[in-house]
């Protein structure tokens, strides 16, 4: 009963958030920054942001998440953090020896209002950057937006400042994710592969934040996009950006800056939408579709049709981040369950909400953004108890509370591990959450059965 005060009685409320729904917006760009290889995410603002930002990460992947700060003082504070960060700059280059070094702001430094592109151009005028190594910037105010804004701006600032065009197209596919796991991204990068598709993933953090144990410590992983892997992406033929909310504006940026024909999709969650990705990867590309990824197909869909009747009418309430949440959403009503919540602290726009509405239907309680927290969601439940909850760790008090399976997904998971090593995106990892759901929902009716209706089959 640990949240025992929530009261199931719900009154408007203009400004407290109790328990957010999202995180920060440099936890993004950190994240972002990890998927760049040889890349240092710097954190330009106090001490205490970086450390929460790094110790958030560091738990979710069970992994050393390295990244500096500017330290900001009281001085730095009423002057200006530009000395820090020249000092920082400097220290960086010295003792870590990145090629790249990726600043994004804090809450601090973007009130006091530091010019980050003045500052840069200092640096290099100022000799301040080492003949071919690169500084650039993001900026990720906390005020507004999620991690999600954060990883979609530092994603976008890398093509701002790196991408060029020679003016000839090559026949590669840019592939731009919202926040996922480097296990999807993985995943994805193998149904391309297995399609003969040419791609730059960007960013890209396998092989980073779940790289193996061989006794070695890495400041700089060997995964991640490479810089003059960012540098050609001008050239490509297409921009394939996976997430409408996290996934859009670096497709949009190649397409403005250097016309790289682009197409927003949802994220391959569930059956249906990762046959969408495949069926428009096949006609964009012209190439057949595999029989291995019809096999996947197949199989997914058998386990579908054969446990169909353990999902069917389950009744579901989703809280997590935008393109991960609409996902989900739609791989639950392909399996015949019922939503009847959704929620999630990153803002969304008005298209996006129409859509999820059609996936989700009339009676869904849908709310985002402001006012859209973990204790709302709680007072929710109190009013319509679901069979299931779909959430990260911070739904674990209310699952305990109300006695109902969580289905951990989305960020952050702190409490268990798998997430960065196993997908639940294709067809391989459609199979693995449908698993994941079935294994929670026969477990709780092994639980609760009586004697006489306790079965070994199922
Ligand atoms: S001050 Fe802003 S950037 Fe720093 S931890 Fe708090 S919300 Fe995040």
């Amino acid at each position: 009963m640990q949240l025992k005060h929530t009261p199931q009685e719900i009154v408007e409320r203009k400004a407290l958030t109790i328990n957010a729904a999202k995180t920060c917006q440099p936890v993004g760009a950190m994240y972002a920054a990890l998927g760049v290889h040889n890349c240092m995410s710097h954190s330009h603002g106090s001490q205490g942001c970086c450390s929460y930002h790094r110790s958030s990460l560091t738990r979710h992947y069970n992994e050393p998440i390295m990244a500096t700060s500017s330290s900001f003082s009281e001085g730095a504070s009423v002057f200006g953090g530009a000395s820090n960060l020249n000092e920082a700059i400097r220290n960086i280059f010295t003792l870590y020896d990145p090629d790249i070094i990726a600043v994004h702001t804090t809450c601090l430094s973007e009130v006091i209002g530091d010019d980050l592109v003045q500052i840069i151009k200092n640096q290099y005028k100022d000799g301040l950057i080492p003949e071919g190594k690169l500084v650039l910037h993001t900026n990720t105010p906390s005020f507004k937006g999620s991690h999600v804004t954060g990883f979609s701006n530092m994603t976008t600032s890398f093509i701002s400042y790196l991408t060029k065009s020679t003016g000839k197209t090559n026949d590669t596919v840019n592939v731009i994710p919202s926040f996922i796991e480097p296990s999807d991204m993985s995943e994805i990068k193998y149904m391309l592969s297995e399609m003969g598709i040419k791609y730059i993933m960007l960013p890209d953090t396998s092989d980073v934040v779940n790289g193996p144990m061989d006794g070695k410590f890495r400041m700089y992983p060997k995964g991640g996009t490479t810089k003059e892997q960012i540098e050609t992406m001008g050239d490509s033929k297409l921009s394939i950006g996976l997430g409408v909310i996290g996934a859009s504006d670096a497709p949009k940026l190649l397409n403005s800056k250097f016309k790289v024909p682009m197409e927003i999709m949802d994220l391959p969650i569930g059956i249906t939408a990762t046959d969408q990705f495949i069926t428009k990867m096949h006609s964009l590309c012209g190439i057949p579709v595999p029989e291995t990824l019809e096999l996947e197909r197949g199989q997914l869909l058998d386990v579908m049709m054969d446990k169909n009747q353990y999902t069917s009418g389950k009744t579901v309430s989703i809280v997590g981040d935008p393109d991960l949440v609409l996902g989900m959403c739609q791989f639950c009503k392909e399996n015949d369950m019922k939503i009847i919540h959704v929620i999630t602290g990153t803002p969304t726009p008005k298209k996006w909400e129409e859509r999820l509405r059609e996936i989700c239907g009339p009676d869904t309680y849908i709310k985002t953004g402001k006012g859209a927290d973990m204790f709302l969601l709680h007072q929710l439940i109190k009013n319509e108890k679901p069979d299931l909850i779909f959430g990260n760790t911070y739904a674990k008090e209310i699952a305990l509370d109300e006695d109902i399976p969580l289905i951990r997904f989305g960020y952050p998971i702190y409490d268990r591990i798998g997430q960065q090593y196993m997908p639940v995106m294709g067809y391989r990892g459609g199979m693995r959450l449908l698993c994941k759901v079935l294994d929670a929902i026969l477990d709780r009716q092994d639980r609760d059965s009586n004697d006489e209706e306790f079965e070994f089959i199922m």
